[in-house]
Order: structure tokens, then C-alpha cells, then sequence
């Protein structure tokens, strides 16, 4: 079996695991293969034995991996990565999700940049938990207006919540985060918010990630091996 094959299929078994473990449905937690610096015949692979949702972080790069495997529609494309004004169009015009939203200015060229023949993009809202200074993602203050405001745009489906904490040192240490990412999205929730995703969780905090409720992993080095530069 090919490298990237296998090592999709030992992630799968450790999410299993996981779930298990915490008593999680398998079945809603859904695996995105972050595949910057990868080239497409990675993806490709990757797709072959059966993945589907792609991450990407870096525009031109991705541009030209969509362009190249255009022949593959039900390939599903998700950016991740810093956002700036200049990149909202290409984003609303070639992506499905956009996981790092954390600007309502961005958000409202992408809800009017979002091309009619497409259905609206899908949003997860960066939270900065842990009010890292320096980070990306607003803060959990700000989330309840922030996430108001982006309900409302016709052209945006807000679907849930993303956050990249700090690397820790230990199971407990990465759960705190995680767990607070997981309130705050139960908490819209409640106030009414239709959620369904909660993108949190990467190749080292996975098993946390799973604990602490995420319907979406970002793994990147878990399935394509150390990054390429
Ligand atoms: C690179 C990246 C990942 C994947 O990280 P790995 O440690 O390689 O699994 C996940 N999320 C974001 C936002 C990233 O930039």
C-alpha cells in the first residue's frame, strides 16, 4: 500500500481509538488532510484511498493545486490560513470552507464576493482562546457580536468554530484550549447558532482534540509526513 495511503488509514485508527476512548461518535468527526507544501500527486494519493477535504494555508500554492487537479470535483477545499483583503476573491471563488475568518471586514467582501453558481462558503470563525498577543482569531469577548454579524450574511453559512492553540506540553495542558473553544461554541449553540463544526485538533493533539469534543481535525504531518519547504 503507498505511504500516504497507510498513513491515512493508521490516522483513522487512531481517531477510532480515540473516540472510543471518549465516547465520541466516529461517525462526527470528520478528518481534513492539510496538504500545504504538498504537491498534488500527494493529494492525489490521498485521494485515492479515499480522502476527500483538503486544507491548504498558502493562496498561490493552492491556486495551482486546484487548477492542476480541476479534473477532480469531488475533491473539497478548504483554506486555513491567514487571510488578507487582496486574497478574499480567489478564496470566495475557489474554495468550499474558509476555517480562519477573523475580520468582519473580510467577511463581508467574501459574502459579496461569493460567486451566485456556488453555494454559500462555509465559515468557521478563528477564536484566539487563550489571548495569545501576536495571534490570529478574535477572542471569546468578541465572539457573540462577531458571530452575529457573519449569521447574516446571505453568502456565508456560518458552520462553527477554528483554533490553533499554542503547542503544550502534556495531554492535560493541551485540553484547556480546546475545552474553552468547546464551550464558547456550545454557548452559540444555545443562543441559537445552527453549529455543526468544531475544527480543532492536529497530528500532536489529536487524541485531546477528540476529548474535548472537535468535529474536525486538521492533520497535516500525520498523513504526508514532515513538511516540505
Ligand atoms: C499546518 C496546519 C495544520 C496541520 O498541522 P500538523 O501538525 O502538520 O498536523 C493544521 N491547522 C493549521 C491552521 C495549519 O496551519
Amino acid at each position: 500500500m503507498p505511504e500516504i495511503a497507510q498513513a491515512l488509514q493508521h490516522i483513522q485508527q487512531q481517531i477510532r481509538a480515540a473516540a472510543l476512548r471518549f465516547q465520541r461518535e466516529p461517525a462526527e468527526i470528520h478528518l481534513l488532510a492539510v496538504s500545504k507544501t504538498r504537491p498534488a500527486a500527494d493529494i492525489l494519493s490521498a485521494y485515492q484511498a479515499g480522502q476527500r477535504d483538503f486544507g491548504e494555508n498558502y493562496l498561490q500554492e493552492a491556486l495551482s493545486k486546484i487548477q492542476a487537479l480541476q479534473d477532480y470535483p469531488a475533491l473539497v477545499w478548504h483554506f486555513i490560513g491567514a487571510l488578507q483583503s487582496n486574497k478574499t476573491r480567489a478564496i470566495a471563488e475557489n474554495f468550499a470552507w474558509l476555517h480562519s475568518l477573523d475580520d468582519l471586514n473580510h467577511a463581508r467582501r467574501l459574502n459579496r464576493q461569493r460567486p451566485e453558481h456556488l453555494p454559500a462558503l462555509n465559515i468557521c470563525i478563528q477564536v484566539n482562546v487563550s489571548a495569545e498577543p501576536q495571534k490570529a482569531g478574535i477572542s471569546l469577548e468578541e465572539l457573540p457580536a462577531f458571530a452575529t454579524a457573519v449569521a447574516e450574511m446571505p453568502r456565508l453559512r456560518l458552520r462553527g468554530l477554528m483554533t490553533l492553540p499554542a503547542p503544550a506540553e502534556d495531554f492535560a495542558a493541551q485540553c484547556v484550549p480546546l475545552r474553552a473553544l468547546h464551550e464558547a461554541y456550545q454557548q452559540l449553540q444555545a443562543q441559537g447558532f445552527a453549529l455543526d463544526t468544531l475544527s480543532m485538533g492536529m497530528t500532536d493533539d489529536l487524541d485531546a482534540a477528540i476529548a474535548e469534543g472537535s468535529t474536525m481535525l486538521r492533520v497535516g504531518t500525520g498523513i504526508f509526513g514532515a513538511r516540505l519547504s
